[in-house]
C-alpha cells in the first residue's frame, strides 16, 4: 500500500480549508480538525488531549508566536494520524510519529510547492520569506531553503553558535570561515542586515561565495543567522526535503 508524501497530504488539507496562499493562519485549521488550543506557561511543549467533544492542544503560553503555532501544526499531525486509515500498515510510521509530525507542521505553515515558488522570487532572501510566512521561524525556513538552493547556514544566539547546517551533499566549511565572522561582527555591531562577497576555501579550492547576515533580536535575547552561498552548480534533482530531513527536526 502507497502513503502520500507529507507535502500532498499538507496541501490537501489548506486547500480543504480554503487556503490557497501564505499565511497560514491556524483557525479553519483547528475547525477542520475540530480542535481548541488552551495556552499555559506550565505546559513543558505542547500536548494532544482528545474527548468526544473534539480535540484540544496545550501549548506552552511563553513561547513566541513561531514556536508556538509549530507546535499546534505539530499536534495537528498527531491527530491526522490518529486516524487509523491515514496509516494502517504504513511501516514506516511507527517509532517516526514524532519526526512526521514535526514534518507535517514545517510543510503545514510552509507548503513546499509554495515555497519552490516564493524562494526563488524572493532571491532566497530570509527576511523577504519571513514576511510572506511570518508564523513560521527564520530558523526553520532557513533550514527549508537548504533544500531548494546550495547554502551553508550558521545561528548564533548571543554570541554563542547554535548550529550549523547546509544543503544535503554540499561540501563545505565545517568552521564559520573569515568571510562569515567578519559579516557577524558587522551584523552584531550595527543591528542590521549586511550582505558581502569574498571568497571562502572549500577542500583547499578556492571559490567564491556570498553571504548574508541577519539579525533576529527579539528583547535581549539576540539571534544572528548568516547563510553562505557558495558558487557551486545547482542541487542535484534527487535531493528531495521529504527524503532528506535531518532529523530531530528544530522545534521552532
Ligand atoms: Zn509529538
Amino acid at each position: 500500500m502507497k502513503f502520500p508524501k507529507v507535502r500532498d497530504i499538507t496541501l490537501r488539507i489548506l486547500e480543504s480549508c480554503g487556503i490557497d496562499s501564505p499565511p497560514v493562519g491556524l483557525e479553519p485549521l483547528l475547525d477542520y480538525f475540530n480542535a481548541r488550543v488552551v495556552y499555559s506557561q506550565h505546559q513543558p511543549q505542547s500536548a494532544l488531549l482528545g474527548s468526544k467533544d473534539g480535540w484540544t492542544i496545550k501549548v506552552n503560553s511563553t513561547f513566541r508566536e513561531e514556536r508556538q503555532a509549530f507546535r499546534i501544526a505539530h499536534e495537528l499531525g498527531h491527530i491526522y494520524w490518529s486516524d487509523p486509515a491515514h496509516h494502517r500498515g504504513d511501516p514506516q510510521l511507527g517509532g517516526r510519529l514524532e519526526h512526521f509530525c514535526s514534518k507535517f507542521a514545517s510543510l503545514l505553515l510552509c507548503p513546499h510547492q509554495w515555497l519552490v515558488r516564493d524562494a526563488p522570487e524572493a532571491d532566497y532572501d530570509l527576511f523577504a520569506l519571513k514576511s510572506i510566512y511570518p508564523n513560521v521561524s527564520h530558523e526553520v525556513l532557513a533550514l527549508r531553503l537548504c533544500y531548494l538552493s546550495p547554502l551553508v547556514v550558521a545561528i548564533f544566539d548571543n554570541g554563542k553558535k547554535y548550529r550549523r547546517f547546509a544543503s544535503p551533499n554540499l561540501k563545505y566549511p565545517g568552521r564559520e570561515t573569515a568571510l562569515e565572522l567578519k559579516l557577524y561582527e558587522e551584523v552584531d555591531l550595527y543591528g542590521e542586515f549586511r550582505e558581502t562577497r569574498g571568497e571562502i576555501k572549500v577542500g583547499g579550492v578556492p571559490r567564491s561565495a556570498r553571504v548574508r547576515g541577519y539579525p533576529v533580536f527579539s528583547g535581549s535575547f539576540r539571534r544572528i543567522i548568516l547563510v553562505m552561498t557558495p558558487a557551486v552548480s545547482s542541487l542535484e534533482e534527487s535531493e528531495e526535503f521529504e527524503e532528506d530531513m535531518p532529523y530531530p527536526f528544530p522545534e521552532y
